[in-house]
């Protein structure tokens, strides 16, 4: 099975896409990855679905990218005495390490952490950023604030500390857990919520030593602020836009959406475009236009991977959302203007020899128009930086790990296929005419372009680059 686009589709499953047919059906109309959010997942379902996909994949002989998104450590309040409290606008309100229930003054917030750290000034956002307070006065234990946008008030409402650094871990106690469980059941990713420094993701690396790679949501402004250092630790970033969009000015949103696609892309590192891409199609068999726009725009920055949340996992339309990203993504692409945009942002090739043979491979496969770019890959890295050259023949990575090549389905333009590790460089290249020819990337009385790293399996040692000629025998004793 060959997809048609270079963008990858990370689908979210849950109530409307947890049977198996569903899955199949998502997968075919284009979804690469799967994510499971883990803020309404528990531990069996969890299994069930990651051995669902892993049925799915067996059945396609395609590998699957499976993403276990974790909750992250969200603040909330206590609860009040008689049901949802009325704050005004002008009102002094209260929020306190008092267990006893709240009313209109005051209210228990259970993070002891927030008190130390919280000064005069900071903003406190409740509930998705419909109320929003000004701390005025920080006490023993209290926290007075002004209310600037009033507002109801009800039991364990969220809250958002966009000014204030909190002294904790991103992992609360039920992240790891959720955490070992999905590395006990093999996934390839995972995602951690509402970090705020790099320590966060090496906190992260520490539990999965390389068992799954780690994605990190930018939603926080002191993430955003610290993007190159985060960038530099994690292996992938997802701009999540739901919660982005409270802590921040909704209208600086797309910014740092560009902002973050490009870094990503320097940093040979895959960037997720999330939420709400496609929202009306929760209810609605078609996108508004400005939905396609939204998804269109993300492809023309040259993001990785646009992702479905409530679109695939709750919504009446789930097959009909990733066949709409699916055309879009073809469409878009086939665009000149989209070529000559991937071309203007190109970043310079680091002075490495993988990069030096990524960008001669891309050079030499465009020049001489060849049908794909094939990369043996161990661990992924040497994938990683051709796609980086986004270069215009599709790149065929060659994989004997299957965990890399379930990983790089979530990486651009990259055609992943599982093989067994090749004897030596003829059977490399030999092997690597045959594998593109069975899914439809080369042909017979064209060449394509082979770079590997030898011996194999040395992480980042690329330093082959073959031209070959696939014969008229490429198909045979397959
Ligand atoms: C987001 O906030 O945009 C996001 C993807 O995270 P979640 O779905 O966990 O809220």
């Amino acid at each position: 099975m060959r997809r048609l686009r270079r963008t990858k589709i990370v689908a979210t499953l849950g109530p409307s896409s947890s049977e198996r047919s569903v899955i199949a059906a998502l997968f075919r109309a284009g979804a690469d990855v799967f994510r499971i959010n883990m803020s309404h997942t528990s531990h069996e379902r969890m299994r069930e679905l990651v051995s669902t996909i892993r049925s799915v994949e067996e059945e396609f002989e395609r590998p699957i990218g499976i993403l276990v998104d974790l909750q992250g450590p969200k603040l909330r309040v206590g609860q009040f005495e008689s049901g949802p409290v009325l704050l005004s606008k002008g009102a002094t309100f209260t929020l306190d390490l008092d267990k006893t229930p709240g009313d209109v003054s005051r209210v228990h917030l259970p993070h002891p952490e927030i008190f130390q750290s919280i000064e005069p000034g900071h903003t406190l956002l409740l509930d998705d950023g419909k109320v929003r307070l000004t701390a005025t006065e920080i006490s023993e234990g209290k926290i007075a604030t002004h209310v600037e946008v009033g507002g109801n008030l009800s039991d364990r409402k969220g809250v958002s500390l966009p000014d204030t650094m909190i002294p904790f871990s991103a992992l609360a106690p039920k992240d790891r857990s959720d955490l070992e469980a999905a590395l006990d059941t093999g996934i390839d990713w995972v995602a951690l919520s509402f970090i705020q420094r790099p320590e966060d993701i090496a906190e992260a690396k520490k539990i999965t030593r390389g068992r799954a790679s780690v994605m990190a949501k930018i939603e926080k402004p002191q993430a955003v602020t610290r993007l190159d250092e985060i960038l530099d630790v994690a292996d992938a970033l997802m701009v999540a836009r739901g919660d982005l969009g409270v802590e921040m000015p909704l209208e600086r949103v797309p910014g740092i959406q560009k902002f973050m696609t490009r870094s990503g892309r320097r940093a040979g590192k895959p960037v997720v475009v999330a939420t709400q891409m496609l929202e009306s199609m929760i209810n609605s068999p078609v996108p508004t236009r400005a939905e396609v726009s939204d998804v269109a725009t993300a492809i023309f920055e040259g993001a990785d991977a646009v992702m479905l949340s409530a679109e695939s996992a709750a919504g009446k339309f789930p097959v009909e959302a990733v066949s709409t990203m699916n055309r879009i993504a073809e469409e878009v692409e086939n665009d000149p203007i989209h070529q000559t945009i991937i071309q203007a942002q190109r970043a310079d090739p680091e002075p490495t020899g993988a990069d030096a043979i990524a960008a001669a491979a891309r050079q030499i496969a465009e020049t001489l128009e060849l049908s794909s770019l094939i990369c043996w890959t161990s661990s992924g890295s040497t994938a990683l930086r051709v796609a980086r050259e986004r270069p215009r023949p599709p790149i065929v990575a060659i994989s004997p790990n299957v965990a890399t090549a379930r990983r790089l389905s979530l990486v651009w333009g990259v055609h992943c296929v599982v093989a067994e590790d090749a004897h030596d460089q003829d059977d490399m290249v030999e092997r690597a005419c045959r594998l593109a020819f069975k899914d439809g990337f080369a042909h017979a009385g064209r060449r394509v372009i082979v770079v590997a790293g030898v011996p194999l399996g040395t992480p980042g040692a690329t330093n082959m680059l073959r031209i070959a000629f696939v014969g008229a025998d490429a198909g045979s004793g397959l």
